[in-house]
């Protein structure tokens, strides 16, 4: 191959900028791939300016090297920073985070502008963002724009849009750059058509093959086909919602895990919008070409695995239902041949303030996917291989492992709620949980569906000391960890362990509906396993709406007596500020119970968070 190898960088990315006559170089840190298509975004940007930028992955190059940037002549750094889980940098940005945080690096003569892309339903709101952007400057670099940051809880393509576009203008002002004609629209594959029947993927992540061939350790890039033993629905009949129980068998996988930790699933979209959009684009689904990158400095190569054919790359590696991002409307307007189609789709891709705010209803809000806006403008017709550059990558979703080990090694459960409802007359549905629903269990070993995952270790863990005692409190699917955590104890019990008190606060709708796994909860009591079990019902009654929360009030005594003898605290779900409400809760209790004015109870809260006494697990 080309690419990499050829060029005359020996590993460095500075000499890989100096020899490919690059000033700008953008990190970024991406968990869920968008940091990494934001900067990939703001590199084509620079070529307005005439200008060549260097994308890096901060784990595949020798951090070491960032201070020689400086070497380089007017260079800039641009950095488009995720923060992850409880305010972590991504795992691909860690090794770059440790980097800045140890030593006293001098970073003099470099310039950089940092955009985070963070939260705001989680506390540590763009915390790696904002720490990046403060230490660059610690250690004497000098920040040439303001740090941006993008909230995807509330509309991060706006954030980053504004910020965009404010950006640009002044540091082409500082630098003396000046914009050309192109806009920066052009493209960054060439399309190639393999003909002949030539070995191409099929929906494998990273290795050719690596499907028929499994080889561990497996992980992002190399996830293991497990079998489905389970899948049932954990529902009543009453319920207008779904929500599954999912049991993955990965006998002889030498898959290893423990009850807290997280299963990845690498889901594909349905098969009828794929094969809808093939036809609004008219493609022959069954071409097999390669995506080839004209920029032969860069490590990536290929947008996704290549060759495969136009239908394994609909299926497998774009994603075709998120709400569609303004650079590809942008760059669909170009193929709109009704000029008032046109003038649309441009409007929707500015950032003016009319374009952001139809942007947000029409797009966001409505949530219009790459096939809602095909549909809805037939004059545009841009060729398949365009659209498959400019779709984000389809992202591996993650689920808490709702068994333990110890119950059964060869078993990994998840439980998920299926995503579906209705915009209008349109049904939106969740590309994972609504693969993973259909895929039944058969008899026949052939027959039985398959489904790439992984796992990924976390930090929530029990206590060490198996009499610890432990408050969880996970309303919905938030309750999926705790179904380990129990089954861990209880296995420790079977094995003549003592075991400290367990107490679960659960929450949800209607003790007719949605109460999960309600009669194992019950076995647990009786076997003396869950010592309490308080359930919260938020629309069992018309009068009042009661959440965990509430009931954590109700038991404050208990809860409060508990904390003072070593409790950990477990918080764990989806609701969106569940987390939030809990840990206000918490902090009241510590006022009331504990005598402590609301500034110490905070303090004290946050060195149980410190000392891993108090561990969140949450997502939106
Ligand atoms: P997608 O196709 O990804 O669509 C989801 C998107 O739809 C959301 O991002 C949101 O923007 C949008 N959306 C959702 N509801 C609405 C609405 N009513 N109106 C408008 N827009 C909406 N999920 C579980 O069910 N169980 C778990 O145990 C679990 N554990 C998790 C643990 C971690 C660490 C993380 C990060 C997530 C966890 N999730 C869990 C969430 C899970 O990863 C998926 O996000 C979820 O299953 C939806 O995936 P999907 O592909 O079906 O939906």
């Amino acid at each position: 191959t080309i690419g990499r190898q050829q060029s005359s960088d020996d590993g460095s990315f500075v000499n890989r900028m100096k020899n490919g006559g690059r000033q700008i170089v953008i990190f970024y840190g991406s968990q869920t791939g968008t940091g990494e298509e934001l900067a990939g975004r703001l590199a084509k940007d620079a070529h307005r300016y005439g200008l060549k930028a260097l994308v890096v992955d901060p784990e595949e190059v020798e951090i070491d090297e960032f201070p020689r940037i400086a070497e380089i002549e007017n260079s800039l750094v641009i950095l488009c920073m995720a923060t992850y889980g409880e305010g972590d940098p991504t795992d691909n940005a860690q090794q770059f985070h440790e980097y800045l945080q140890s030593g006293d690096h001098e970073l003099q003569g470099i310039r950089y502008a940092v955009f985070g892309l963070g939260n705001k339903t989680y506390e540590h709101y763009n915390e790696v963002g904002i720490y990046f952007d403060k230490r660059l400057e610690e250690l004497g670099a000098e920040r040439v724009f303001e740090l941006g940051m993008g909230d995807d809880d509330g509309n991060l393509e706006e954030d980053f849009m504004r910020w965009r576009e404010a950006f640009w203008p002044a540091v082409a002002a500082k630098f003396g750059w000046e914009a050309n004609e192109t806009d920066g629209s052009e493209r960054q594959y060439r399309l190639e058509i393999v003909e002949g029947d030539v070995a191409h993927f099929k929906g494998e992540v990273g290795r050719l093959g690596s499907f028929e061939k499994q080889r561990p350790p497996f992980d992002l890039k190399n996830p293991y086909l497990a079998t489905i033993a389970i899948n049932k629905e954990l529902h009543a009949s009453l319920s207008d919602r779904s929500c599954r129980h999912i049991e993955f068998d990965i006998t002889g996988a030498r898959v290893r895990y423990e009850a807290g930790d997280h299963a990845a699933v690498f889901p594909t979209n349905c098969s009828q919008l794929v094969e809808e959009l093939g036809k609004l684009l008219n493609a022959d689904m069954n071409v097999v070409f390669r995506l080839i990158n004209t920029d032969e400095e860069s490590s990536k190569k290929h947008p996704f695995p290549c060759p495969c054919s136009y239908r394994t790359a609909l299926t497998h590696y774009v994603d075709i239902t998120s709400p569609i991002k303004s650079h590809v409307l942008k760059a669909l307007a170009e193929y709109a041949t009704d000029e008032a189609e046109k003038q649309r789709l441009l409007l929707l891709s500015t950032a003016s303030e009319e374009g952001l705010k139809e942007y947000g209803r029409y797009i966001q809000k409505e949530r219009r996917s790459i096939i809602d806006v095909l549909r809805e403008f037939p004059s545009c017709k841009p060729p398949i291989d365009h659209v498959l550059e400019l779709l984000p990558k389809l992202q591996a979703r993650y689920y808490s492992i709702s068994s333990s080990p110890k119950t059964d090694p060869g078993r990994v459960a998840v439980t998920a709620v299926v995503l579906r409802y209705g915009i209008g007359d349109r049904l939106i549905k969740g590309v994972c949980t609504n693969y993973l629903a259909d895929k039944l269990p058969s008899e026949d070993p052939a027959a039985a569906p398959k489904i790439p995952i992984f796992v990924r270790k976390s930090t929530v863990r029990l206590p060490h000391r198996t009499t610890t005692p432990v408050i969880m409190i996970g309303p919905g699917t938030g309750f999926a960890p705790f179904r380990g955590f129990i089954q861990e104890r209880a296995h420790q019990k079977e094995q003549g362990k003592e075991i400290g008190p367990m107490i679960l606060y659960f929450g949800c709708r209607h003790r007719d509906h949605d109460y999960i796994y309600q009669d194992e909860l019950e076995k647990y009591v009786n076997d003396g396993v869950l010592t309490e079990l308080h359930v919260a019902f938020s629309r069992h009654s018309q009068e009042q709406k009661v959440y965990v929360q509430h009931k954590l009030w109700e038991n404050r005594q208990t809860t409060w007596d508990l904390m003072e003898q070593g409790a950990h605290i477990y918080v764990c779900g989806d609701a969106r500020n569940m987390a939030r409400d809990v840990q206000a809760m918490f902090i009241k209790i510590a006022m009331e119970l504990g005598g402590k004015t609301e500034e110490e109870a905070t303090k004290f809260i946050k060195e149980l968070e410190r000392q891993k006494r108090y561990q969140a697990d949450v997502w939106s």
